[in-house]
């Protein structure tokens, strides 16, 4: 019998395949009469082997996949441009069905990728010294586009196979979209998904606390909090939800979350000339997060066309470092990569720029 011809062009009304968990898709598929392990099949297709359509799914039966067809579709991420910036950093911006944007950054280290991925378009947080903020919230992302981020440059681009890291870093804030990220990082970290390791996945945080001791329950991934000002006053300034969870409100959840074996928390603190750059800001950083198994990640900031903050001298970025140190604190020094493309942390707008490479 011949496979009867399966229309590509997606039907809105079915359910995109990839906004889906294991136990949906088991599901979904039950009225077609089929055993649960043909989710698993069709998960490992579509996250393992890049299959853009149930035609290519061919150990399925025909008639299974044509009345798969009939019930769901299999939804992919466009994309609508890449700029490679003179450090090798990649910037990809996405088109969305509906026509927003969304973008990612491909970080090269020795043999490996890291890859950024966003988890809204835009975001409603307003930290005053990032652009994605300043620029305001579109949506949530779906978890299909927040994994088709990762599967579309897994499939379709040469650094695809070699992405190790995934860091929840780039537009958005992960925990205001707290079901869609954890679905999204379930389907990552499934050995029936992307098969990546639970070490190798970090989500970011502007540190809405309630949600990160919801997470601490549900998944075991890196947490990295965006700290940037070492008391409430200045945190408050440059970061509107330290007004609903402050300091003390943050740090007990970081406290309380459950980091396995011997991983750490990682404090990001992004140095601003004359805001938060002062020997005595890393004393008293030094102080606040005493008892905290943690890292310090310290970025001088990246500017972007009408930034309100500089970025300070290298020599005060030094200091700021040596002095954390001096407290037996791992502080790295996290390059800015990509900054000449805007693809540095912070300077993701959704919009391309002018010029490409
Ligand atoms: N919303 C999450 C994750 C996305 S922001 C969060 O805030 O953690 C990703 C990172 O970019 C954060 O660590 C944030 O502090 C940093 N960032 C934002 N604007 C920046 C800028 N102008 N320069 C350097 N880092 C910036
Ligand atoms: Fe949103 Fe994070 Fe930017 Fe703050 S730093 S505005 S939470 S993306």
């Amino acid at each position: 019998m011949r496979l009867p011809k399966i229309s590509k062009t997606p039907c809105k009304d079915k359910p995109n395949l990839k906004d889906l968990d294991l136990h949906e898709i088991e599901t979904c598929i039950a009225p077609l009469g089929k055993e649960t392990y043909r989710a698993r099949q069709i998960m490992k297709w579509l996250y393992q082997f890049g299959a853009e359509s149930f035609e290519e799914m061919t150990n399925l039966s025909k008639d299974f996949r044509v009345a798969l067809n009939d019930i769901a579709r299999i939804g992919q991420l466009d994309i609508a441009k890449t700029q490679t910036s003179a450090d090798g950093t990649k910037k990809v911006l996405f088109r969305l069905e509906d026509g927003h944007s969304i973008e990612s950054v491909l970080i090269p280290g020795k043999n490996h990728w890291t890859l950024c991925v966003s988890t809204q378009a835009g975001c409603r947080m307003g930290c005053t010294f990032c652009l994605t903020g300043e620029q305001g919230f579109r949506r949530n992302l779906l978890p299909s586009e927040i994994t088709g981020q990762i599967t579309r440059l897994r499939f379709g681009t040469p650094e695809g196979e070699n992405i190790k890291n995934i860091v929840m870093m780039g537009m958005g804030e992960p925990l205001a979209n707290y079901e869609n990220t954890i679905k999204a990082i379930r389907i990552m970290t499934s050995d029936f998904g992307l098969g990546f390791s639970n070490r190798k996945v970090t989500v970011s945080t502007c540190g809405i606390a309630p949600m990160i001791k919801q997470m601490g329950q549900d998944i075991c991934v890196n947490l990295a909090i965006s700290l940037n000002a070492p008391d409430n006053k200045r945190r408050s300034e440059l970061m509107p939800i330290n007004r609903t969870y402050p300091l003390e409100t943050l740090l007990a959840a970081c406290r309380d979350y459950p980091m396995p074996g011997r991983r750490m928390l990682t404090f990001e603190y992004i140095l601003m000339a004359g805001i938060n750059d002062a020997p005595e800001d890393a004393e008293k950083l030094a102080r606040l997060l005493k008892g905290i198994r943690c890292k310090l990640n310290l970025i001088a900031l990246n500017e972007f066309p009408g930034s309100k903050y500089k970025t300070p001298s290298q020599e005060t970025v030094s200091n700021f470092q040596q002095i954390l140190m001096n407290h037996h604190y791992t502080a790295i020094l996290r390059a800015s990569k990509g900054s000449d493309i805007l693809a540095a942390c912070g300077q993701l707008s959704g919009q391309a720029n002018s010029h490409s490479y």
